[in-house]
Formats: C-alpha cells, structure tokens, sequence
C-alpha cells in the first residue's frame, strides 16, 4: 500500500466541477487582480474568525510583512517569536530590518512558551507573533496579558490555523491582527499562492488596504511607500468555491485525528495534546519518538510519505548565526526538531491507509525490541 503525506487530487475530485464553473467564470469577465471574487472572500473570511476586516495579499509570508509594516516595525526594532515554525514568521520581521527575538516552546503544543516572553521584552520590543502551529491556538490569554502590560501588539501567525478555536474565539481574532495563508497544503489551499490578514482595527485595516497597493489612494496618489501584494481573481475564484467546505474538512482532519490516536495509544509513539477548550484542527498530525530519522526511513520503504515541521529550529539557521544563539540556548525547540514526524492527516484518507500506517509503526518499534 502506497500512503502519500498528502493527496490533493482526492479533493479535486470531489469537487472539480465546481472548480472549472468557477474558474471559466473569471475568465469569461478578463478581469484578473483583485475584483469582487476578492472583495467576497474577504468577507467570508473576516466574518468566519469573527474579525471586523480582512485584507487579501499575495501570499502567508506577505500577510505576515504587511502586518509588521503596518504597525510600524523597521530598522532596529525587536520582534518576539518561536522558533520552531516555518521560515516566514521570522523572515518577514528580517525583511523589515527589524530583529526577531526567538523564546523557546511548551514540549506538549509546540507552541511558545508564554512564561518566557515577559522576560525578553525590551524598550525595543515593537510586537509579539505567536504561531499557531499544527493547527492549535498557542495560549492567547496569557500572550495577550503580557502583551497589555508592556502595550506591544500581538501579530497571531495563524498560516496552518484556519477555523481553529481558542475558547470561544477563533483563530485571526486572538490579537491585533491574524495572518493566514492560502498555500495549496493549508486546511485551505489555494491553486497558488494567497494570503489575508485580519483585525478589528480600523487604522490597522486602513494601513493594510493601502501598503498592499503600493501605498496609493485613490489610485496613483501615493501616501506612503508600498508594495504589490495583492490576491488574483482565480485564486479567489477557487476559494470561494472551497471556503464552504472548510469545516467539514477539519472534522474530517479532526476525527482521522482520533483514529490514529486510539490506533498508537498502545504505542511508544507521542501523539498530539490537545488542550482543553481549543480546537485543534490538524494542519499536520505530527508524533515524536526518540528514534524519528529511523522510523522515518522505515515507513518510507513501506510506502509511507511523513515529513519534519521543522528539522533545523530558525535560531540555528545559517541566515541567523549573526544574532548568536548558541546550540543549546533553546533546548525545548532543539529537542523537539530532533524527534517530530508528521503523519498523513488529509480528510480523505481511509481508516484502511491509517490503520496500516499504524500498523507499520507498531511493527517498527516491536522489531527494534
Ligand atoms: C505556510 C506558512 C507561512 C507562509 O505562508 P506562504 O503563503 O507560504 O507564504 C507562514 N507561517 C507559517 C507557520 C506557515 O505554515
């Protein structure tokens, strides 16, 4: 048996007419930046997390520097962070001559570890991005308070978050701002690359409409420096068609999920905590074991694909040697990217292929004796 990590063509499937009907639609008008398609999606979106606004872009990465920028960080600010995630959290705050301040994470969510921000806050300190990574909302209440206190915004990185809850908030809505991004692999992926930010503030949103636009209002009138970021009309198109069946599809992530953990209960494999009161929504299922890069292997030869979010922690990165963590400084976060494996998890996988994938780890650990 064949388990790919990921096999988009099952949702393609399910819903290419759709997709076509939609596609030919946008085509039909010529019309190809921005455009009503956008203008709807970012409605749809605001309204789902419960945000007042959302501003499309051209990628997650975009969202993330359009954030920043609109709040104002540039040369010789601060930025705390994680550093166990994806390379765009921090290298948007780099992009923008700021300096990302890297705090380790919890060794159960993966996510950073609130109690250690207080203590890395400076005067320099010009905002907090948290990430919710996997699919689970890092603790915003204990984020947020820290960030009240010291009257520094919190930037949620939600890229891998979208539809997740944190009590009876949802992901995008925690802090100031929350950036999403629509890369095909995400719980909601676009045919391309895509990305929003979303906030209930009315300056922020201001800032974002415009910086996205090359700073212009009204056309060719331009208040402030900017970029072009901005979302096309077919990816629009595309999402708009996929956007109702978002929750579904995280049931779905949600309930393959649950499989796996009563499949590996009886396992030396470490499965996901869920915390109470947050809805997970599994971008990636990712277990650890001590002895990843062999079982890693082993389910390769079975036919298993698996991946590692993350193998190199980003205050190890070469591009990071510069600010002078040492190997070490953030144990937690080395750790962790020593042992993570992320198993198949798309909503459409079978119990069948999730029953052989946990047949195939239980086998590997009872070989190794
Ligand atoms: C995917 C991702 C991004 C960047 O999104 P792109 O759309 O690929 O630019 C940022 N942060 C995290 C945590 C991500 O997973």
């Amino acid at each position: 048996m064949q388990v790919p990590l990921l096999d988009l063509k099952r949702q393609y499937a399910s819903i290419e007419l759709d997709v076509k009907e939609a596609i030919d639609a946008v085509l039909a008008t010529q019309y190809f930046i921005m455009g009503p398609n956008v203008k709807e999606l970012e409605e749809k979106i605001a309204a789902h997390c419960n945000a007042g606004y959302a501003v499309a872009c051209a990628s997650g990465s975009d969202a993330l520097l359009l954030a920043l920028w609109a709040l104002g960080v540039g040369p010789g600010d601060e930025v705390i962070t994680t550093p166990f995630t994806f390379f765009a959290t921090a290298g948007s705050i780099s992009r923008l001559g700021a300096t990302p301040v890297f705090v380790d994470i919890k060794p159960d969510t993966y996510n950073i570890d609130p109690e250690l921000i207080k203590p890395a806050v400076t005067e320099r300190t010009k905002a907090i991005i948290p990430v919710h990574l996997f699919g689970q909302c890092a603790d915003a209440d204990e984020i947020n308070a820290v960030a009240e206190e010291a009257s520094i915004p919190v930037i949620e990185d939600a890229a891998q978050a979208i539809g997740s809850h944190y009590k009876d908030r949802r992901a995008g809505s925690l802090g100031t701002c929350g950036c999403f991004s629509f890369f095909p692999t995400k719980n909601l992926g676009a045919y391309g690359d895509g990305g929003m930010v979303t906030t209930n503030d009315d300056g922020l949103y201001d800032r974002l409409s415009i910086l996205r636009l090359h700073g212009s209002r009204p056309k060719y009138y331009h208040k402030l420096v900017g970029m072009n970021s901005r979302l096309d009309a077919l990816q629009a198109a595309v999402l708009l068609v996929k956007f109702p069946h978002l929750e579904r599809w995280n049931e779905g992530r949600r309930q393959n999920a649950a499989l796996y953990n009563r499949l590996l209960a009886d396992s030396p494999a470490v499965t996901p905590v869920e915390v109470p009161l947050r809805r997970h929504i599994y971008n990636q299922y990712t277990i650890r074991v001590p002895e990843r890069d062999s079982l890693r292997e082993y389910l390769k030869e079975k036919g298993i694909g698996t991946e590692i979010y993350y193998p190199v922690p980003l205050h190890r990165q070469e591009c990071y040697a510069d600010l002078g963590y040492a190997e070490g400084s953030l144990p937690v976060a080395e750790k962790a990217a020593r042992e993570v494996l992320a198993l198949p998890i798309f909503p459409e996988l079978t119990d069948q292929e999730q029953e052989y994938v946990a047949e195939c780890i239980k086998t590997f650990f009872s070989r190794k004796g």
